[in-house]
């Protein structure tokens, strides 16, 4: 459903990544892990061209997106079969939570406010936040504010949705709820790539595993195989240092 081919990126000189060649099937639940600095965040947003490649392309239900100088049409549309889950949320802060998971429904799909209302509610509701419809992001904790994230990406109803290193930024007490939540859509058979550094919801949620170093894919596979029995040295080396 998803294929990213021969994808390089530089920043200035540092090659960040390698040629990449990744396929992620319908359902996939994909997380992307590695070391610090190993390209996985430049990997996901090259995924909707919010980073653009040098070289490489990405295909998205058979839409293509080429090189380092697509057209701004062709980048839209395939933006809009994806979904993004940010770090730091990313919310509007002058509107509502239930206003920024209509925003999406609204602008991108030009749907009437009553209906987006309705959906952004029921999504709400659906991640644990109907009794704070009406607040504002900063009325918010982090886990709370993140879950609007998630629902906002729901909400755009996408092929994929993106989650760049989602609990990174949370206090370690709010990490679980956002887990949970992440899990729960996972289980409903949305196709998601999540770039984090939790290695046990790796383990527990990912169907496949990718390990990252040094800008190239080292290894992929079930959680098992690449999180229990790595074949890689690097990999076992990366995996030793979280023990
Ligand atoms: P982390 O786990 O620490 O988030 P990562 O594996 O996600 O790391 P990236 O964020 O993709 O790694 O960064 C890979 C390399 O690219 C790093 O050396 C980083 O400094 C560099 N880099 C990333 N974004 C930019 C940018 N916008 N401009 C310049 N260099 C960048």
């Amino acid at each position: 459903m998803i294929k990213l081919k021969n994808i390089n990126k530089k920043f200035n000189k540092n090659h960040v990544l390698k040629g990449i060649d990744l396929d992620v099937e319908k359902g996939d639940v994909l997380v992307i892990v590695g070391p610090s600095g190993s390209g996985k965040t430049t990997l996901l947003r090259c995924i909707n061209y919010l980073e653009r490649p040098d070289e490489g392309s990405i295909s998205i239900e058979g839409f293509t997106v080429e090189g380092k100088y697509p057209s701004k049409r062709d980048v839209l549309e395939l933006r809009r079969k994806t979904a993004m889950v940010f770090q730091n949320y990313n919310l509007f802060k002058n509107k509502t939570v239930l206003e920024n998971v209509m925003e999406g429904l609204i602008v991108a799909k030009k749907m009437p406010k009553k209906e987006a209302r309705e959906i952004s509610a029921s999504l709400l509701e659906k991640v644990g936040l109907a009794e704070k419809v009406d607040e504002f992001p900063s009325q918010l904790s982090g886990g709370q504010q993140q879950r609007v994230g998630i629902a906002r990406a729901l909400a755009l109803n996408p092929s994929v949705i993106l989650f760049d290193e989602p609990t990174s930024a949370l206090d370690p007490e709010m990490v679980g709820e956002v887990l949970a939540i992440i899990k729960q859509i996972a289980n409903e058979g949305i196709t998601m790539v999540v770039v984090t550094h939790e290695i046990d919801f790796a383990r527990e949620v990912a169907n496949r595993v990718v390990f990252m170093d040094g800008g190239h894919i080292i290894e992929q596979g079930t959680p098992e195989e690449v999180l229990i029995h790595p074949k890689h040295e690097r990999t076992q080396r990366f995996l030793k240092r979280l023990v």
